[in-house]
């Protein structure tokens, strides 16, 4: 591949599919050139490999070379058979043809072997580049894609692949010296009978380019809508309670059964159209073998050609025509996987919008110091409605800053750019005096720590939840950033400490037990500015007060940027920031707010923001 080809293009989305259209049939690229591109791709993949692939072709070329000796070998034995009464030459020519079925077993034995190796391989390597690729994307392309749908891509697409580098292309290769090599020999015997052979291929290629086409156009619908269906999957059952409790289970199975229909028609259309393809090339392919018997048995018939010679015509005919029909087939399963291996390097070449820039500033020293300077922003997909205009804001080391409004205001918008997730459209964000988009992402990200309302933990042992704050943390470090989490002392309550398992076959932790977990992996990540997303539903006042307690220690000292719902945290805050109409509409104190009678009275007189706040 051309380095070129991967240089990052410049786009004004989140994301740009950094690649050029390997060429499409249907959009006038044509099937060659997107397949070439598709292999040269491939290519790259086996490229590591190079000592297996030179193997794999070499063993591939002399197995395919030496299934054209037999019909050589039945000439000899048949004319010999004719000229003389002893078997001497007989007998010779079987114990070649023995000693070359040996030869023969081990380069298959090779081939096979070599090939199929570089086919897992190639999938393995694949898959980790699309999962690599798929977790530096930005947040937006997963709104736009159902999961389900990826972890389709990841085993099906993937397996499509490792049957076109494990045994399609090999296929092709040995049908393909077949072809070539057969031919070579039909000349020899008769160039004019082979001529007459050969006037009925073109239109059994042509034939099964037609079929090819509209075969491989089918398959991506089949497989399209296959995804479709995974996706469904995973978002039911990921949702399952509340599939149950709405008792939409008839629903669900409606949808899915519709889904999968549709899919059971796509395929059947794509199955008529495939079976009439093997049908028209099969017979094209027999009544041209007709044609050589009759036109090759007039040959012999007029001392033309021997009888050993007719029978080597006939026989390297059937290899040829064998081999052409299979061709035809790989052609089409070739159209099949290009498909699948175009979407895989659609998302390997996605090339994030947010990454760090060419030459980036090292993160200063400092305490969390945040301006946002008019900062406008919409999201892609409604670019013409700003979420966030011309946002001004100014948060000093170790300020705590409430930011409150009502639902869809921009709060969490504001957190986002802040971990560009997706940077401004205008204006600028610095972090400890630098534009966030000098700064690498990785520094910046790491001076950052969430917690959520809902906290995320992974299926695994408390202490690799705790641990997942800071790569290479001991267990002295992790029992101490829990300890001040108050987290240590139900941990070790469990019978298994903090080895217990939680997730989805583990142990089921409280709300409250969640969040303190997650604000011992914030401490233990020991990050400059930490990022609160207040949860709205109360937890009951024991875990509350812990939770509360192990929060005022997360904050000592950090600059802390909270969503806030509670008026105990609003009233905490040095400063409370006010978003409403995706701008700041008033910032001050509680009692500054209050005396204003604006945006943060209502807040506060609807019980958006109060000792038990309703969700917004
Ligand atoms: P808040 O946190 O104040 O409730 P958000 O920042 O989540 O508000 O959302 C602000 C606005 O942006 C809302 O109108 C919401 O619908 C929209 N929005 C949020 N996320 C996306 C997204 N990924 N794509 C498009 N619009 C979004």
């Amino acid at each position: 591949m051309d380095d070129a080809a991967a240089a990052p293009a410049t786009s004004s989305g989140p994301y740009v599919e950094d690649r050029k259209p390997a060429g499409d049939a249907d959009d006038g690229g044509g099937p060659k050139s997107r397949n070439l591109g598709i292999l040269r791709r491939l290519i790259d993949l086996v490229r590591p490999h190079k000592a297996r692939f030179a193997l794999a072709v070499v063993t591939l070329l002399g197995a395919s070379a030496l299934t054209l000796v037999y019909p050589w070998a039945a000439k000899e034995a048949i004319d010999a058979g004719m000229k003389s009464a002893t078997s001497a030459k007989l007998d010779k020519i079987v114990l070649g043809l023995l000693a070359l079925f040996a030869v023969n077993a081990v380069l298959v034995w090779l081939r096979h072997y070599s090939m199929s190796w570089l086919g897992e391989r190639v999938v393995t390597d694949l898959r980790a580049m699309v999962f690599d690729r798929v977790l530096t994307l930005p947040m937006q392309w997963f709104h736009e894609r159902r999961s389900g749908e990826l972890v389709s891509r990841l085993a099906s697409d993937v397996t499509v692949v490792e049957s076109v580098v494990g045994s399609e292309l090999s296929m092709a290769l040995r049908n393909g010296v077949q072809f070539i090599g057969g031919l070579v020999f039909l000349f020899v015997i008769n160039v004019k009978l082979t001529l007459l052979m050969l006037a009925i291929v073109p239109p059994i290629v042509l034939v099964t380019l037609y079929f090819g086409k509209k075969i491989r156009r089918m398959s991506r619908e089949v497989q399209d809508q296959l995804a479709k269906v995974s996706g469904q999957v995973q978002e039911s059952i990921g949702a399952i309670a509340t599939v149950q409790s709405f008792v939409r289970e008839g629903f669900e199975a409606k949808r899915y059964r519709q889904g999968v229909e549709s899919t059971f028609e796509k395929s059947m259309t794509m199955v008529r159209w495939r079976s009439s393809f093997f049908a028209t090339a099969m017979s094209a392919g027999f009544a041209g073998v007709t044609m050589v018997i009759w036109l090759g048995g007039r040959a012999m018939i007029n001392g033309e050609i021997s009888a050993g010679q007719l029978t080597q015509f006939f026989l390297y005919t059937f290899m040829i025509a064998g081999a052409l029909s299979e061709l035809a087939g790989l052609w089409a399963a070739l159209q099949r996987a290009a498909g699948a291996t175009d979407r895989l390097f659609a998302v390997i070449d996605t090339v994030p919008d947010v990454r760090d820039a060419v030459k980036t500033t090292p993160l200063p020293d400092g305490g969390g110091a945040i301006e946002f300077h008019d900062v406008t922003f919409a999201y892609p997909s409604r670019k013409t409605l700003p979420v966030l205009t011309n946002i001004n804001l100014q948060i000093a080391p170790g300020e705590v800053v409430a930011l409150v409004g009502p639902s869809g205001a921009g709060k969490s918008t504001i957190l986002s750019l802040l971990y560009r997730f997706a940077d401004v459209d205008q204006g600028r964000i610095s972090f400890e005096g630098v534009d966030v988009r000098d700064l690498p992402l990785a520094a910046l990200r790491r001076s950052l720590a969430m917690v959520a309302q809902e906290p995320v933990l992974f299926a695994g042992t408390l202490s690799d939840n705790i641990a997942y704050g800071r790569e290479g943390a001991t267990q002295a470090e992790i029992e101490s950033a829990a300890r001040d989490a108050n987290a240590h002392q139900f941990i070790t309550g469990f019978p298994d400490g903090y080895n217990t398992v939680i997730g989805e076959r583990g142990t089921k932790l409280s709300g409250g037990q969640k969040q303190r977990i997650a604000i011992a992996r914030a401490l233990l990540a020991n990050p400059r500015v930490l990022i609160l997303d207040e949860a709205t539903s109360n937890l009951d006042a024991e875990s509350e007060s812990l939770v509360q307690a192990a929060l005022a220690r997360l904050m000592k000292g950090r600059t802390t940027l909270v969503v806030a719902h509670r008026l105990s945290t609003v009233r905490d805050a040095n400063r409370i920031v006010v978003i409403d109409n995706a701008s700041v509409a008033e910032q001050g104190t509680h009692e500054e707010l209050l005396a204003k009678g604006g945006v943060y009275r209502r807040l506060i007189e609807h019980q958006v923001i109060g000792e038990n706040p309703i969700a917004t």
